[in-house]
């Protein structure tokens, strides 16, 4: 049987959602795991990490790779006839295997995801060059997508020379967003 582990109760609206849900609220009729995109990445398919979730079953949820591979595209939330918002429990469940040390350091998608955030947290959206430096300098990893960087600027996906503006007003947000988490921890 999985290990049961309680991750901090934050003020998550992801969080809250899941409390609000009885655990047989999912029938396993798997609709969210045929309309995924990523499926074939994962090791644990969304169904599967609903029904771990539902039941308090955090160990495996937290060290799956489906959680990294998982891009948000909420198409089996929109798909689940009961409502389930699965895409947005993958991401705290993202956010829950980072702030546990659920996930080395050197995975991937988990050095993107915090490169990621330390880059809205200065910029206030993403700047996708700083972001691209950082993410290269880390990984050590220079030239790996480098055509396929070149064929996103060509038609126009990637704009290396927007900064946003207006930094100081999104970090606001960010630091209101986790006094509110911390209070309701
Ligand atoms: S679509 Fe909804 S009810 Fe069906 S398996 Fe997925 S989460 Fe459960
Ligand atoms: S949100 Fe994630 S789990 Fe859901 S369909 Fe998209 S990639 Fe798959």
């Amino acid at each position: 049987m999985a290990t049961q582990s309680k991750p901090h109760w934050t003020a998550s609206p992801a969080l809250a959602h899941l409390r609000t849900l009885s655990p047989d609220v999912c029938f396993q009729c798997n609709r969210c795991t045929a309309g995924c995109p990523l499926l074939p990445a994962m090791d644990l398919t969304p169904a599967q990490v609903v029904h771990h979730m539902l039941l308090g079953q955090w160990e495996p949820v937290l060290k799956s790779e489906t959680i990294w591979a998982c891009v948000h595209c909420e198409t089996c939330t929109a798909r689940c006839p009961q409502e389930v918002n699965v895409s947005e429990l993958l991401q705290v469940a993202r956010v829950l295997a980072w702030r546990e040390g659920k996930v080395d350091p050197n995975h991937p998608m988990a050095g993107y995801f915090a490169s990621f955030l330390e880059n809205l947290y200065v910029y206030g959206r993403s700047a996708e060059l700083p972001l691209t430096i950082i993410c290269k300098l880390k990984s050590e990893d220079y030239f790996r997508d480098f055509m396929l960087g070149i064929r996103l600027i060509a038609r126009g996906r990637l704009n290396f020379f927007s900064i946003p503006r207006g930094a100081a007003t999104y970090r606001r947000l960010y630091e209101r967003a986790a006094e509110k988490e911390a209070a309701g921890s």
